[in-house]
């Protein structure tokens, strides 16, 4: 679908809303990386979002390529999810007790993942929390090792930064968390297997799990390395820790199960997000039926929440997995691999120096200075050799031509169904023009 007008509208209105909103929420916003700090500029307001295209307060369309950041596989609105979800509705919104949707939903899981049982939560952040408490439960442990750049959500003791060695504790990555909560969070460089078992050497029976995400997608896309994954559980085993993989962003996005189906590797613990929830606040952990046994009122790890399972937010997310079939799977790699060669074919024309890594159809196009960068980027200090000014030129660019991606260097760019030959066509179109402002 073309834009409404080949003149977009200057952003009036929202820059009124995004002063309004700054006078009365911090930032003007209620989650940070909107807030376009990372790109300067007026973050754009949405008012709707109709298949592959989110439109703003000014009546300029956007072709999305932020998809919520994940949630919204099959685009925005798709008329068989509002339709569920409108029923839903229809018969109430929440009543606090159990429902038929949360048990198809966790059925749906179970039969998509490799995890016994699971518990559905509101958040990523409250599924990663309550996944390290049930770790920490079950091993009467208390360390947890995570890796840089790697986001789990705000979770305090998940907000941490290594240390100055490679096996220090770590320090607390933001004010309001304490040097206490994070002094049991161990913070290792990414793909990297030395660091982990020199950590598993100075602290091995203390460590309760050790959390990655399946393929890093918050510093951009930095997918494991050499098996990786493998490494950790073995490792994990070997050493009594629980290894929990954290599928939020990845899981039934990449493929049925999430990258699990890529790797085939068994984690005890999973957490999952995102695409679950249809783009409504629902999210779960899970995993061996012998771990979830220790959760409340079954065990004695307490666990909850007041509207976990809400009824409209699991007929949305259910209704979205049993329509995310392998068919629209194979569709979502070939839609990613049609717009990574048309990036790499713009970048290239203007000889912008890029790189462009992908986890299944999920990808990052990554500004690299081509004199510091090695051929893949590995981990956090790799993602942080980027040229930023140069990304912040790209991304105003599609902007402006229609095309709304990830205001941060750091994030993966996410395709959904709804993509056609005709969006296509319309990011293509745009991508000369924000290859010369890179360039
Ligand atoms: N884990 C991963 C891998 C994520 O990408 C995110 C969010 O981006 C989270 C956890 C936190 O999820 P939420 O924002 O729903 O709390």
């Amino acid at each position: 679908m073309a834009p409404v007008s080949d003149e977009r509208a200057r952003p009036h209105r929202s820059e009124e809303l995004f002063a309004r909103a700054s006078a009365v929420t911090p930032g003007g916003v209620n989650s940070p990386v909107r807030a376009f700090r990372a790109v300067g500029g007026t973050p754009r307001f949405m008012t709707q979002g109709d298949g592959s295209h989110i439109t703003d307060a000014d009546g300029n369309r956007y072709v999305d390529l932020v998809a919520s950041w994940g949630p919204m596989l099959l685009g925005h609105a798709h008329p068989e999810v509002i339709a569920a979800v409108q029923a839903a509705v229809s018969r109430g919104t929440s009543y606090g007790t159990p429902t038929e949707p949360e048990v198809e939903l966790a059925e749906e899981i179970v039969a998509r993942t490799p995890v016994d049982k699971v518990r559905l939560v509101s958040s990523g952040t409250e599924a990663t929390m309550s996944a390290l408490r049930l770790a920490r439960g079950v091993t009467g442990r208390a360390k947890i090792i995570k890796f840089a750049g790697c986001y789990h959500g705000h979770v305090d003791a998940l907000l941490a930064q290594a240390g100055s060695g490679v096996v220090t504790l770590g320090l607390p990555g933001t004010p309001g968390v304490t040097a206490a909560t994070t002094a049991d969070t161990i913070v290792l460089p990414y793909n990297d297997p030395a660091a982990v078992t020199e950590a598993f050497a100075t602290y091995g029976d203390q460590i309760a799990a050790v959390i990655t995400e399946a393929s890093p997608g918050n510093m951009g896309v930095v997918p494991p390395l050499d098996n990786f994954n493998g490494f950790l559980a073995d490792t994990c085993r070997a050493n009594g820790a629980l290894f929990i993989s954290d599928e939020v962003m990845t899981g039934f996005r990449i493929t049925r199960s999430g990258y699990y189906g890529i790797d085939g590797v068994v984690p005890d613990l999973m957490t999952f997000g995102k695409v679950m929830g249809g783009g409504f606040p629902a999210a779960a952990f899970g995993g061996r039926a012998d771990l979830m046994a220790h959760l409340a009122p079954e065990g004695s790890v307490y666990q909850a929440g007041t509207l976990s399972g809400n009824p409209v937010a699991t007929t949305a997310g259910l209704t979205t997995l049993r329509l995310a079939t392998d068919e629209v799977y194979a569709k979502l790699d070939e839609t990613s691999l049609t717009l990574q060669r048309m990036v790499a074919t713009a970048l290239e024309k203007e000889g912008v120096p890029y790189l462009i890594q992908a986890a299944g159809n999920l990808f990052s196009v990554f500004f690299v200075d081509n004199t510091t960068n090695e051929a893949t980027i590995r981990d956090f200090a790799g993602a942080n050799a980027q040229v930023l000014p140069r990304f912040a030129a790209f991304f105003h660019a599609m902007l402006d031509a229609g095309v709304y991606l990830p205001p941060s260097a750091y994030e993966a760019w996410f395709v959904s169904a709804a993509l056609d030959d005709d969006a296509l066509a319309e990011i293509e179109a745009a991508l000369p023009g924000a290859a010369r402002a890179a360039a």
